[in-house]
């Protein structure tokens, strides 16, 4: 299971800093001294977990649950989702990290009924801009707000831009097996685009109508099934003629384009050719050229250069982010892969931070 691994994983990086603090008193290497900007960083309110402790006693199966009870009783996964003043920013202090653009752990509100989904989202909100109120060069943050009901969620949205001066918004893939290409929730998109708010849209479990294949080897996770689900989500958005509506909206997917990207160019030949045939409105543009407007991509969960060095050549140097998707990944190696990458130092500055200040009107430093 991706957790035993990941738990693996993290006490053999926790030895391994700790052997180099040890060793040598500065952990500082001699890699340019970027301003690093993560971009899909979690982190969790005690109401949240109030309430999910409701579900993890009563819902018998819910793939999203399993993440749920590690959110719950894991340490230091549990600890570090809730800490906004103290470990975090020692660990960002130790990686030379600068800041983290903060978004309410998955699948936030999402899971919860309409009334207290809108709460919840509210309630997450005047944290983060506390947060950020008490320490406002290290942290920004993206707005949660509750799909479940869209005219409330509308009025969050427009609270948490425009009032709380938050960067952007987040949406974990599907609510109750909908997606955000629904008319329904058209008004959402309206607002996003209108506010210049782009929508991170973070994955979570499979909807439940594709569920059940992913059960019997347990891959609802990063295994498979968040990147599935995700990045169905990124192309029913394109082909339901959402960006012809509001052209201005912008979509961010972690884990290097959630694998759109690789599966661009069929994407957009297949669509071309099955559009021909399909009694509904013709989209604009060819469908993969949404995807290079519209979109931008981090590399949360995935420190490995060949998926990067494609993003930057398919997608530009201007719409690939870095991410490190603390606590659930490890700073030091989001950090050290990118370090060692060789890649340009104008690129570098562009993914590191450059990027991210750009599309989430953040402050330069
Ligand atoms: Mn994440």
């Amino acid at each position: 299971m991706t957790f035993d691994r990941r738990e693996f994983v993290t006490a053999a990086g926790a030895a391994l800093t700790a052997g180099a603090a040890a060793a040598a008193p500065k952990p500082r290497s001699a890699a340019p001294n970027y301003r690093r900007i993560a971009t899909e960083e979690a982190f969790a309110i005690p109401e949240q977990f109030e309430h999910l402790r409701g579900l993890v006693d009563t819902v018998e199966y819910d793939p999203d649950l399993f993440l749920g009870r590690f959110q719950l009783t894991r340490e230091p996964l549990h600890r570090r989702l809730l800490d906004l003043d103290n470990e975090r920013l020692k660990i960002m202090d130790e990686n030379q990290v600068a800041m983290h653009l903060l978004s309410l752990t998955a699948p936030g509100v999402q899971q919860f009924d309409a009334d207290t989904a809108t709460g919840l989202a509210t309630l997450a909100n005047d944290r983060l801009a506390e947060a950020i109120g008490r320490h406002p060069t290290r942290f920004a943050g993206l707005a949660s707000f509750a799909p479940q009901n869209p005219a409330r969620a509308v009025r969050e949205i427009d609270r948490a831009i425009s009032r709380l001066k938050l960067n952007g918004l987040i949406v974990n893939s599907h609510t109750n097996g909908e997606y955000l290409s629904d008319p329904k929730y058209w008004p959402i998109l309206e607002a996003a685009a209108a506010l210049k708010a782009p929508i991170y849209i973070h994955p979570r479990a499979p909807s439940p109508g594709m569920a059940a294949p992913y059960r019997e080897h347990h891959l609802e996770h990063g295994v498979w099934g968040y990147q599935a689900e995700t990045g169905l989500h990124g192309v029913k958005l394109i082909v339901s003629g959402v960006f012809d509506r509001f052209p201005d909206l912008r979509i961010v997917l972690g884990h290097m384009g959630e694998g759109i990207p690789y599966w661009l160019y069929r994407f957009g030949h297949s669509h071309q050719v099955t559009q021909a045939f399909m009694d509904r409105p013709k989209l604009q543009l060819r469908a993969d050229e949404y995807f290079k407007r519209n979109f931008y991509v981090t590399t949360s969960g995935v420190n490995w250069l060949p998926p990067l060095k494609f993003c930057l050549e398919v997608l530009g140097v201007d719409n690939v982010m870095w991410a490190i998707d603390y606590p659930y990944e490890q700073t030091p190696e989001s950090v050290a892969w990118l370090n060692a990458s060789a890649l340009p130092p104008e690129t570098l500055e562009k993914v590191f931070h450059r990027n991210a200040e750009r599309v989430f009107r953040l402050r330069a430093a």
